[in-house]
């Protein structure tokens, strides 16, 4: 299947994980991905294995840098059509509410839910101007339900609603609007424990926790034409967690 021949396509967060699998996905498809991330150099070595990839540093919780990623885009690509919002702030706070840190609050809102606002406004005119823009949120379960971490997911969940609110405002413009809530997902946030992943394993019906293909394709689903009339919604992919326990 090619179905982004043609199409350019930013991916934030996009040197590693789900945002490098995302990246790999939509380049197997035929799009030129611009991987804006944080780690300059790794974001280097990940489009550098990837056909027409290109790279940019980015801090989305920076709004000139946020803008400059997607002015990079359109320099390079001469268009932009998808945008996934996958980067997040790591730093969560996972403690007791009396230890929650106001800074720290406001860090992983600002980085996780601001910098994907960002990202959209900066990207809104270029993705309306071939009428099949598309934007995909990475959201998490914890949008959905309490897996702890106050600021983290209270960000997931207001991307959701984010969502929605463009959603609205982009279908009149051609620009649809979806989110991905992942489930556990085998990725460098997980390095090191191996045990609970094996314990999670269990904890999921189909039998396993995700591997970051399994949003990839989800990702590509939603921003490609096969979703032209999905807009608005979340989508769970989480291996049967949230509907079946
Ligand atoms: P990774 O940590 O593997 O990759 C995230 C990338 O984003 C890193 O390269 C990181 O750089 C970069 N990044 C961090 N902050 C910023 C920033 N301010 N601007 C730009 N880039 C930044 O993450 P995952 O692949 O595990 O997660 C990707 C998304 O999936 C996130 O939105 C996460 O919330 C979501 N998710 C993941 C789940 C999982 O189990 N893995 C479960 C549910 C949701 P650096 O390394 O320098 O920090």
């Amino acid at each position: 299947m090619r179905r982004f021949e043609g199409y350019g396509a930013l991916i934030t967060g996009g040197a590693r994980g789900i945002g490098e699998a995302t990246a790999r996905r939509l380049a197997s498809e035929g799009a030129r991905v611009l991987i804006a991330d944080i780690d300059a150099e790794a974001a280097e070595r990940t489009a550098a294995g990837i056909e027409g990839a290109a790279f940019v540093r980015c801090d989305v919780g920076d709004r000139a840098s946020a803008e400059a990623a997607v002015a990079r885009a359109v320099d390079h690509f001469g268009s932009l059509d998808v945008l996934v919002n996958n980067a997040f702030s790591a730093s969560r706070h996972v403690g007791p509410l009396e230890e929650l840190p106001d800074d720290g609050w406001q860090q992983d809102l600002d980085v996780t839910l601001t910098g994907a606002l960002r990202c959209a406004r900066a990207a809104w005119p270029h993705l309306a101007a071939r009428g099949r823009g598309a934007i995909v949120n990475i959201g998490s379960v914890n949008a959905e339900q309490d897996f702890g971490g106050h600021a983290y997911s209270a960000a997931k969940a207001g991307l959701a609603s984010l969502t929605r609110t463009l959603a609205g405002e982009g279908a009149a413009r051609g620009i649809r609007v979806n989110q991905v809530n992942p489930g556990t997902i085998r990725t460098r946030s997980w390095a090191g424990r191996e045990k609970s992943l094996e314990v999670l394993s269990g904890v999921y019906p189909l039998g396993r926790v995700g591997e970051p293909g399994d949003i990839a394709a989800a990702v590509a689903f939603l921003a490609s034409s096969d979703a032209a009339w999905v807009t608005g919604t979340t989508l769970p992919v989480d291996g049967g967690l949230l509907a079946v326990n």
